[in-house]
C-alpha cells in the first residue's frame, strides 16, 4: 500500500472550540506547500499521501510547517496480524542493519473494534519480531528504537520513528502581520517566531540607495526566501521601500542625536500604513532590550507611540547568543552575517540619544513635514513575491 505520513499536533488539540479552525488551517497549509500530495483529516491526525512513497521532499517540508509537533513516515496495511508482523519485522531489520539492537513496540489503538488491546498487540508483535530476529532484545525503558503501530479506522500504520516538526500554531490562525525586515540577524528570527505563533507575515524593508546597493537588497531577498520556506504557502511578499529621501530630510532638519529615533518613527508610520492597506493587525520587529540607542525601553516607547497598531518584539528578552543559536537553527545566520551595508547604519548618528523624550522628539519633528515623508516613502514602494526557490 506504500508509505504515508502521519502528522501529529499537540498544542492544537488543547484548543477546545477553536480546534477545528486550527486543524483546517494546518490541512490548508500542508496542501499549499505539498500540492502533489493528498491530505486528509482523521481524528487527532492528518494523513499525507503521495502517488509513490513519502520521500525526502515531503519529509523536509513537513519538518518546517508550524503546528506540526511530530510526524512519522509509515507503511499502511490492513488489520491482518500477519501483515502487521511482516511490516514490523521489516522495520526492525532496517534498524538492526544500522547497528541498533534493543527495541520496544508502542501501539496506539484509535479503532476500538480491533480485537486486541494496545498492550496485547504490542506484546504479540514484539514476540514475532524477536522470533524473526533473535539478535534483538526488548528494552521497554531505554530502547535503541521503537516500532510504532497505530490502529485506525482506515487501517493499520507501522512506522520506525517519530520525526520532529517545528511545533507552534499553523501560520494564519492568528491573523496577519507586517515584519520590519532589515538585513540583520534579529529581524528574520523575530519573523520566524511570529509565524510560529500563527501570524502570517509580509515583510517591509527600508533601503537607502545608492548608499545601500544591490548586494544588500539581494541579501534581504535571500532572508525572505528562507522565511518563505516556513510560511503558510511557501512565499513571502517583500515590500522594498527606498528610504534615502526621508533619511536625508531627517538628517538635515533634526538634532543629530534624535535622528535615529525619528527615522524609526517614520519607519513605523510607513509600516503601519502598509499594514492598514494589507489588512494586517500587528507590526513585528527584531528589537531587543539592550544597550544600543535605538533599543532602550524609553526609545522603544517613543517609537511605538506613532503606530496605531500593536507592535510585537518576539526577541525582546533574548540574549544575543540565544538569537544567534536560533538564527543558525532556522538557516538565516550565514546570510545575515554577510557584511553588506545596511540602510540604518549609513545614517546612524555618532551619538544617538538613548533616552529620547517624547516632548523633545515631537518638537524636533515639527520642523519636518512628516506626512509628506510618509507619502514619499509609500510612493517608493516596490513589491515582489519571494518564493522558497527565489523571486517569482
Ligand atoms: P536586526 O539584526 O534585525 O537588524 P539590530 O539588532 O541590528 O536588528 P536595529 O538595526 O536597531 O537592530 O533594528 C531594530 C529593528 O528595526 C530590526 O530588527 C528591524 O525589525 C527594524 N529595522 C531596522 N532597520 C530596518 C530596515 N532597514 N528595514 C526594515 N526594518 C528595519
Ligand atoms: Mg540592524
Amino acid at each position: 500500500m506504500g508509505t504515508v505520513a502521519i502528522v501529529r499536533y499537540s498544542e492544537i488539540a488543547l484548543k477546545g472550540r477553536n480546534r477545528s479552525t486550527f486543524e483546517q488551517q494546518l490541512v490548508k497549509n500542508i496542501r499549499s506547500v505539498l500540492p502533489e500530495s493528498r491530505v486528509t483529516r482523521r481524528p487527532g491526525r492528518i494523513i499525507v499521501r503521495g502517488d509513490e512513497e513519502v520521500g525526502e521532499t515531503v519529509r523536509s517540508r513537513l519538518a518546517k510547517i508550524f503546528g506540526i509537533q511530530n510526524f512519522s513516515v509509515a507503511e499502511a496495511t490492513d488489520y491482518d496480524i500477519e501483515n502487521i508482523a511482516r511490516l514490523s519485522i521489516k522495520t526492525a531489520k532496517e534498524h538492526l542493519q544500522s547497528g541498533r539492537s534493543s527495541f520496544k513496540v508502542s501501539t496506539k489503538r484509535e479503532f476500538k473494534k480491533f480485537p486486541l488491546k494496545s498492550m496485547e498487540l504490542s506484546a504479540m508483535i514484539g514476540e514475532r519480531v524477536l522470533k524473526a530476529l533473535p539478535q534483538l532484545r526488548v528494552d521497554v525503558k531505554n530502547p535503541d528504537f521503537i516500532i510504532g503501530i497505530e490502529v485506525r479506522s482506515d487501517g493499520v500504520f507501522v512506522f520506525p520513528e517519530k520525526l520532529q516538526g517545528p511545533g507552534g500554531l499553523p501560520t494564519g490562525v492568528s491573523g496577519k502581520g507586517v515584519l520590519l525586515l532589515s538585513g540583520g540577524i534579529d529581524s528574520p528570527v523575530a519573523g520566524y517566531l511570529a509565524m510560529k505563533r500563527g501570524i502570517s507575515l509580509l515583510a517591509v524593508h527600508f533601503s537607502s540607495p545608492p548608499y545601500t546597493g544591490v548586494r544588500s537588497l539581494n541579501k534581504v531577498r535571500d532572508l525572505a526566501r528562507i522565511m518563505a520556506s516556513y510560511s503558510e504557502n511557501g512565499t513571502v511578499e517583500l515590500l522594498n521601500i527606498a528610504f534615502t529621501d526621508c533619511q536625508i530630510a531627517v538628517k538635515k532638519a533634526v538634532p543629530d542625536k534624535l535622528s535615529l529615533v525619528i527615522q524609526r518613527r517614520i519607519m513605523m508610520r510607513v509600516a503601519s500604513r502598509v499594514a492598514e492597506s494589507e489588512k494586517a493587525e500587528v507590526l513585528v520587529t527584531g528589537e531587543n532590550v539592550g544597550q544600543v540607542a535605538s533599543q532602550t525601553l524609553k526609545n522603544m516607547a517613543v517609537i511605538d507611540e506613532v503606530s496605531p497598531l500593536l507592535v510585537i518584539r518576539p526577541l525582546i528578552c533574548f540574549d544575543k547568543l540565544e538569537t544567534i543559536e536560533l538564527a543558525r537553527k532556522i538557516g538565516t545566520y550565514d546570510t545575515s552575517a554577510l557584511p553588506y551595508e545596511d540602510s540604518c547604519t549609513v545614517f546612524i548618528p555618532a551619538e544617538p540619544a538613548t533616552g529620547a523624550s517624547r516632548a523633545g522628539v515631537k518638537d524636533a519633528e515639527n520642523s519636518l513635514n512628516v506626512d509628506e515623508l510618509v507619502s514619499i516613502a509609500l510612493g517608493n514602494l516596490e513589491r515582489e513575491t519571494i518564493t522558497e526557490d527565489g523571486v517569482s
